[in-house]
């Protein structure tokens, strides 16, 4: 029995450009920890995407939309800010390699210093995406390979919109 009321939730921010099955199997397996996992898709972020915020919601809400206790959303500033307006504490992100560790360790740190009260839980990839990452997919695509083992049909077909070539988007 959960003695707590509260009901226990994590936030899960990134920058899913494009969301993957690797960042699937991670909410996945984070909903059963968690009454409800909110997938903030960050607007501002120190990456150049290749999709506009827009599109990485909406892929990633079809992508997640079977899951239940799952819901995405935009972020803009802040991630404690985020977490103030949604009421949370935790910060869900995932480690695949020791390379991952410096970068997760800084940001989880630097949280830290702003709020004592937040945590970031870290979920190890399952051995199945240890390699996979959305720049690796989106490098793949760019050059015209076949990304359907590492994400799912939706994303596929947006990358291959994305990166066609300019004739087969020129109308004729
Ligand atoms: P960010 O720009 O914030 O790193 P990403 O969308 O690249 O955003 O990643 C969000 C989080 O998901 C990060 O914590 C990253 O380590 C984790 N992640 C990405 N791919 C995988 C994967 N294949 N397995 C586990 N975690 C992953």
């Amino acid at each position: 029995m959960n003695p707590s009321p509260r009901p226990r939730r994590i936030v899960y921010p990134g920058t899913f450009d494009p969301i993957t099955l690797g960042h699937e199997d991670l909410v996945r397996r984070a909903v059963e920890l968690f009454d409800e996992v909110v997938v903030a898709v960050a607007a501002e972020t120190p990456k150049t995407t290749i999709f506009p915020l827009a599109d990485r919601v909406a892929l990633a809400e079809s992508c997640l939309a079977g899951i239940p206790g799952v819901r995405v959303r935009p972020f803009q500033g802040l991630l404690l800010h985020l977490l103030a307006e949604e009421g949370v504490r935790v910060i869900l992100r995932g480690l695949r390699a020791v390379s991952d560790f410096e970068h997760e360790f800084q940001l989880a740190s630097i949280q830290r210093r702003m709020d004592l009260h937040v945590e970031t839980l870290f979920l190890m990839t399952s051995d199945a995406y240890t390699f996979l990452s959305s720049s690796l997919v989106r490098e793949i695509s760019r050059l015209g390979g076949d990304v359907g083992a590492f994400v799912q049909p939706v994303v596929a077909d947006a990358l291959r919109q994305r990166f066609a070539p300019a004739e087969e988007k020129r109308i004729e």
